[in-house]
């Protein structure tokens, strides 16, 4: 097979800019006209249209997806002590800001097809001391919130969705509703980083929530926990979106549905290419959410992993393992709690697990070219 003209990218942001770009220079140099460069009146509407979009009353903008997990958690008085369940299979940030504020990470294991949270380890797992899930919607769908937020309810326990890989994938309730990842519990975060599903051009993150006073506790602890200027109720962080962002945002808000549609075609590419071979393991879609696929990732079976990358990339073809470590093998996080082998789940897929080129821009010819060199390796 022959190398394909253009290089082969895990993202591919340039290609996708390309498509927007007379909008999205328009939209920088009409910020820089205006030089209203923090909270200006593009910040105020891209919240209103991500609210309008996520159908959700409340979207604060703020600087990256990790300050909104930690503003999240301030907001809700999470204090010192407390425990904080979630997923050991997941980026690290999660975990990271949990420990940061002195609450108790507390890990539980994820299930092997579709890599979400189990909902038998959250259930175990909780104690009186117990005050929040953090159910991450890992690779672009969603976590089972049903059962999620009927434990939270049993215990009165808060919810914060990290939703920084699955913006835009819907979660179909057992009674039929549809809500939008992030809309469904206590409160949702997610991150606009580049190669996110709606990346900006720079570090963005944002919180989601229906709930008006934690709407404006949110805002206030983003500011330097002041609701009136100079006056400052409660210790907060300085996390804003800036307008540069929120105008790029804006533009690629209108095209996030069809950025999904373009990731599923990928997807179902690979998942045909691949389907029932014995060394290849496709993600399972959950029946609860539609996928938006910010990562394709295979469970290798029997395939030496770091020979296939090597051969890949000989290929001129990335590919990616997220993730290698299992949070609680990690030496920041270790723990007298925990020790290998207690996540039989995520260890094994830490192992086995390869995610391959995934964005928006990915052609017949290239996703050819990938998924024969995956096969002939596999053969
Ligand atoms: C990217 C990511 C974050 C952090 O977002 P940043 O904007 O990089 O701070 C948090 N959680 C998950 C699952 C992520 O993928």
């Amino acid at each position: 097979m022959t190398k394909t003209a253009k290089k082969i990218q895990m993202v591919d942001l340039k290609s996708q800019y390309e498509k927007i770009k007379t909008e999205v220079d328009a939209a920088i140099q009409n910020v820089l006209d205006n030089t209203a460069f923090i909270n200006g009146p593009e910040v105020k509407a891209f919240q209103a249209e991500l609210e309008q979009y996520l159908g959700v009353k409340h979207v604060i903008p703020c600087a990256n997806g990790t300050d909104a997990l930690q503003i999240a958690m301030m907001a809700l008085d999470l204090k010192p002590g407390d425990e904080v369940i979630t997923a050991d299979f997941t980026y690290v940030a999660t975990a990271e800001v949990i420990a940061l504020l002195g609450l108790k990470p507390v890990l539980v294991d994820v299930v092997p097809d579709t890599f979400e949270i189990d909902i038998q380890a959250i259930e175990k797992a909780i104690t009186p001391k117990t005050k929040a899930i953090v159910p991450v919607h890992l690779f672009g769908q969603c976590a089972d919130m049903d059962a999620i937020m009927a434990l939270a309810k049993k215990h009165n326990l808060y919810v914060i969705e990290d939703t920084a890989q699955a913006i835009g994938a819907n979660y179909k309730s057992a009674d039929g509703s549809a809500k939008k990842a992030g809309t469904i519990g206590t409160v949702g975060c997610t991150s606009f980083f580049p190669s996110k599903n709606l990346g900006c051009y720079g570090d963005g993150g944002a919180m989601y929530t229906n709930d008006d006073q934690l709407a404006a506790k949110i805002r206030m602890i983003a500011n330097h926990g002041q609701s009136v200027q100079y006056v400052h109720d409660s210790i907060g962080v300085n996390s804003r979106l800036d307008s540069i962002q929120a105008a790029i945002l804006r533009i690629k808000l209108r095209d996030l549905d069809n950025y999904a549609v373009a990731r599923n075609k990928a997807a179902n590419y690979y998942d045909k290419a691949f389907a029932n071979h014995p060394k290849l393991k496709t993600p399972a879609r959950a029946k609860f959410s539609d996928h938006v696929f910010h990562q394709y990732t295979l469970q290798l079976v029997g395939v030496d992993r770091t020979a296939i990358r090597e051969y890949l990339a000989s290929k001129d073809i990335p590919a990616m393992i997220y993730y290698p470590i299992p949070l609680h093998l990690q030496k920041a996080y270790l723990d007298p709690r925990y020790k290998a082998g207690d996540f039989p789940v995520t260890e094994k897929l830490c192992a086995c697990v390869m995610s391959l080129p995934m964005h928006t821009e990915l052609d017949e010819e290239t996703l050819n070219y990938i998924t024969t060199n995956v096969l002939e390796f596999c053969k």
